[in-house]
């Protein structure tokens, strides 16, 4: 079933909070505009909610979570066999949207919503993952066992750049354990959130369960100090993740936070240089550089740097940059025009402090669509770790090669790094690969692949000022964090028997 809704054959829609599984409205002068980055043109607005609209949303939250806690797994089951065959089914009108908001060409869309999917595929299996241990007989007539509890509200704050497979990397885990939780997404991107809150509704979630309120710092500070609010999993830049981190533990709360990145591909002399370039071209400028896994600075170690620059200037001479829904384009606009500046600046900045720019992208316009926050690929060479460019996350189509004698001095820069997501090296050698696995501090590693997000059922998290928090998102990891582990202890005497009473700490005889 494709859902069609009355608000999306609108010029510009007013978007509604999500709250107890109805829309609800808000004035226009309560919301903000969403722009198509490919054209410069409002597009939608977003609500601007607050205290209060949190408020409503966890006593939403909280009022259906006794029923959703003790409904039967495979019933709750069921309601995310059926989410994920509507996710399935509207998959290219989700893609569509976060096109439409985010700018990223739609095939690229298409496949964010897939990855998305994987971890809602893994959350209707979970049933057999919250199966706990049981032993008898650890004394006399005493059995013990754990089960894991769900713990209440919950929230999800997410990012612009993935509208879709981000929420998803947090949502169906919460929920499949049994609790409810409030979405805060990102106002830039909101279009396929409204769309995910509709299908949950379709496919009879009950209302309440799942929550999704628009806004800004004060909707995230309210979702931090909500007493309801009992867990929280951020994604987003480094200095918001710390403060819901820091604020969100302080008030007792469960909290993780997936934050700012600066990922690097060591690139050894023995590599496959077209694959490496074709890598560090797709990371690069892949999204336009809006991801956080994307792979911004190459170091090549020895000989190669001469190589490979030639290589990907040979690959980014070809590349088409336009409107995301243009079939032909490979790289769309920046999502805002605030941050096209910002990275515009990164440009002039890095080559202030003396790094080579060999393809400047900060003049390209699309004659298509002069007002579109379009720029072009720009990069740089003899980056190196002193300067600012190499140190902090531009997040946007800038790319960097660094030039190192040797893998040790390759492997420092990358574990010497403030922030540690993900990482790669190209090679042919399994001996040098097998090195790099076990000495690199970058938890999420690939081999010959230049975006190395861990599979769906898997867990996903970085390291250093890339993550907050002990655990993970997802996987085993999104399990215990979204449950509380209860240990039992348990004696059912035989009938008729009673032991005599003892003072004596129990034992285990
Ligand atoms: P952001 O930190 O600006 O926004 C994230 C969320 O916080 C959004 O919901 C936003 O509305 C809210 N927010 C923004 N400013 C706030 C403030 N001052 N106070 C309280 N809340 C605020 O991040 P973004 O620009 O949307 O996303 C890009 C960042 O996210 C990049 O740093 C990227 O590396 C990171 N990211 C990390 C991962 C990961 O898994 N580590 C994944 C995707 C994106």
């Amino acid at each position: 079933m494709v859902i069609e809704t009355p608000e999306r054959s609108v010029a510009t829609p007013i978007l509604s909070h999500w709250i107890g599984g109805q829309p609800v409205a808000v004035p226009l002068d309560s919301t903000g505009p969403v722009y198509n980055p490919a054209t410069g043109k409002v597009i939608a607005r977003v609500p601007r909610g607050g205290k209060a609209e949190v408020d409503s949303a966890a006593e939403a939250a909280a009022a259906a979570f006794p029923a959703w806690r003790d409904m039967p797994l495979i019933a709750r089951s069921n309601i995310f066999f059926a989410y994920r065959q509507l996710m399935y089914e509207n998959r290219e009108e989700l893609a569509r949207l976060i096109t439409r908001d985010h700018g990223k060409t739609f095939p690229d869309a298409l496949a964010e919503v897939m990855r998305g999917l994987e971890t809602v595929e893994f959350a209707c299996g979970l049933p057999v993952h919250l199966a706990g241990m049981m032993t008898p007989n650890v004394s006399t007539k005493v059995d013990t066992f754990t089960l894991r509890a769900p713990l209440g509200v919950t929230a999800a704050i997410t990012p612009f750049n993935f509208p879709v497979m981000v929420p998803c990397w947090i949502y169906p885990i919460s929920l499949m354990c049994g609790n409810t939780l409030i979405l805060k997404p990102s106002s830039h991107t909101p279009g396929a959130t409204q769309l995910q809150a509709e299908l949950w509704k379709a496919a009879g979630l009950p209302d309440g369960v799942f929550n999704v309120v628009y806004g800004g710092r004060e909707a995230v500070v309210a979702i931090v100090e909500h007493p309801l609010v009992k867990a929280i999993q951020f994604v987003g830049s480094t200095a918001v993740g710390r403060y819901v981190y820091e604020e969100g533990i302080k008030l007792g709360k469960r909290v993780g936070a997936y934050t700012s990145a600066k990922n690097a591909m060591l690139v050894l002399p023995d590599a496959d240089m077209d694959l490496a370039a074709d890598a560090a071209v797709a990371s690069g400028y892949g999204s336009a550089g809006e991801r956080c896994m994307a792979q911004t600075l190459v170091i090549a170690v020895g000989d190669t740097a001469d190589l490979l620059r030639t290589k990907i200037l040979e690959r980014t001479a070809r590349l088409k940059i336009g409107d995301g829904m243009q079939p032909d384009a490979d790289m769309g606009p920046i999502y805002s025009q605030e941050h096209r500046q910002s990275i515009i600046d990164w440009v002039a900045k890095g080559e202030a402090e003396g790094a080579e720019l060999v393809i400047d992208g900060r003049d390209f316009t699309n004659p298509d669509a002069p007002d579109g926050f379009f720029m072009g690929v720009t990069l740089f060479d003899h980056v190196d770790s002193g300067m600012e460019i190499f140190k902090e996350e531009i997040f946007g189509p800038v790319l960097g090669i660094v030039r190192a004698a040797t893998y040790e001095e390759g492997i420092a820069l990358i574990n010497g790094h403030q922030y540690a997501n993900g990482t790669s090296i190209f090679t042919t050698d399994g001996g040098a690969a097998r090195r790099f696995k076990l000495e690199s501090e970058v938890p999420m590693i690939g081999v010959n692949v230049p975006i190395p997000v861990p599979a769906g059922y898997l867990s996903f998290g970085g390291a250093k000022a890339s993550a907050f928090g002990d655990l993970a998102m997802r996987g085993e990891d999104g399990i215990r964090f979204f449950t509380q582990q209860k240990m039992v202890t348990e004696r059912w005497p035989e009938p008729g028997r009673q032991g005599p009473l003892s003072l004596v700490f129990p034992g285990n005889s």
